[in-house]
């Protein structure tokens, strides 16, 4: 898989130390929190104002440093929630009269953003299905500014070739943008295979414990300046609370990650194995996934995102869901707990049953996010849920 031959640091050693500066014997080994808004300011300037809505909070700015080293870009600006992300890292690319082509493969929140409010100021927004060749080509206009898609892709754990679409942003001098919430840094960097600017809701994996709300936008440093000063203005800056607790949840994100994936697929390979009871497995490590071999050859690891759909339609995960025990019912993933949700009632609810069906999203269709815990006990829940 991908080479990682230019970093200095392995992002195991990045995930703990990097941004850190050095600092005098006695003092703690692990970074204070500043929660203060206020700071003192020199006398007879205006230069170092600090203020936490300007994204110079302590504890903000260390993040971000860690943030930009492991996504290898030269910045990062950390925001408020993922939707506070991709808001701000798109309102920094578009201006009335532009137009931004996107995948109808993202987060829900971020289709209704495009769709409702960008169009609203005047942006004009093209969904189109990714997987159609040449689609990106064909809706190219003169006024195109952005590409903008998420990979891997929610609910269905799709994995879209980055390079083919960056040939195009490339040669016609526009930003390709990727959601890469679903991979983490870990798994994939959107950076090393033509991507200009990378999205995380922190919430998810970078956080990792399901008690954080934050975003991130990384990219150049004059584009990150650009994004900051739309987070400043439509006030959309992190507490620094949340920046010191994503610091810390970011120190273990390497390990973190690992387990995911190898948890992952594990269950993956037994709910494909053995289960009648299960019809279809989507996963992109297992070797039937339709994006198996773009996922090996562009990630690290294939994530701890998956999915399967019940023979038994939306009674069957009705039951199966009231039974499992590890395994919980909530919205959300990328922590340490496993979690499991019904699209049909969370990211799919605005569309028909046979819409669904039509995206790939069938009633019985169930969401997993593999946590940290033993692989044989998550698989153990799901036998005696299933059986
Ligand atoms: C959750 C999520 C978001 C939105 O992030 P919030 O932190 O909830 O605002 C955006 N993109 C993807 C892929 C997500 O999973």
């Amino acid at each position: 898989m991908t080479a990682r031959t230019h970093r200095p640091a392995d992002l195991a050693t990045i995930a703990v130390h990097a941004g850190s500066e050095a600092r005098e014997s006695d003092s703690p080994v692990v970074h204070p929190l500043f929660q203060s808004v206020n700071f003192l300011q020199e006398i007879g300037t205006a230069d170092g104002l600090r203020y936490p809505r300007f994204g110079n909070s302590p504890n903000a700015e260390l993040v971000q440093r860690r943030l930009a080293a492991l996504e290898g870009s030269e910045a990062a600006v950390l925001l408020s929630s993922g939707m506070g992300a991709t808001a701000c890292a798109l309102l920094a690319l578009l201006r009335p009269g532009d137009h931004v082509i996107a995948s109808a493969w993202i987060y829900g929140g971020a289709a209704a953003l495009l769709t409702k409010e960008f169009t609203s100021l005047g942006i004009e927004v093209s969904l189109v299905d990714p997987l159609e060749t040449r689609i990106w080509r064909k809706e190219m206009r003169k006024e195109t500014r952005a590409i903008f898609l998420e990979s891997p892709v929610n609910p269905t754990c799709r994995v879209l070739d980055l390079q083919p679409v960056s040939y195009i942003t490339k040669e016609c001098g526009i930003a390709l943008v990727v959601d890469s919430t679903f991979a983490s840094p870990i798994n994939l960097r959107p950076l090393e295979h033509g991507a200009d600017v990378v999205i995380h809701s922190a919430t998810k994996y970078l956080n990792g414990h399901h008690d954080v709300l934050g975003g991130v936008v990384c990219g150049t440093s004059p584009y990150i300046e650009e994004v900051r000063q739309k987070m400043m203005l439509w006030g959309q800056a992190p507490d620094p609370f949340g920046a010191w607790l994503l610091e810390r949840g970011l120190k273990t994100l390497d390990v973190r990650i690992k387990r995911h994936n190898e948890n992952a697929m594990a269950v993956a390979e037994w709910c494909a194995e053995q289960q009648e009871e299960i019809g279809r497995v989507h996963y992109p490590g297992l070797t039937s996934h339709p994006d198996h071999e773009i996922a090996k050859a562009m990630m690290d690891g294939f994530g701890g995102m998956m999915a399967i759909e019940l023979a038994g339609g939306a009674r069957a995960a009705e039951r199966f869901l009231r039974k499992l025990k590890i395994i919980r019912h909530a919205p959300s993933l990328g922590g340490v707990d496993s979690l499991v949700s019904e699209p049909r009632f969370t990211s799919h609810a605005h569309l028909s049953a046979s819409d669904r069906a039509d995206a790939g999203i069938p009633d019985g269709f169930l969401r997993l996010s593999i946590g940290i815990e033993s692989a044989q006990d998550l698989i153990r829940d799901l036998e005696q849920a299933l059986h």
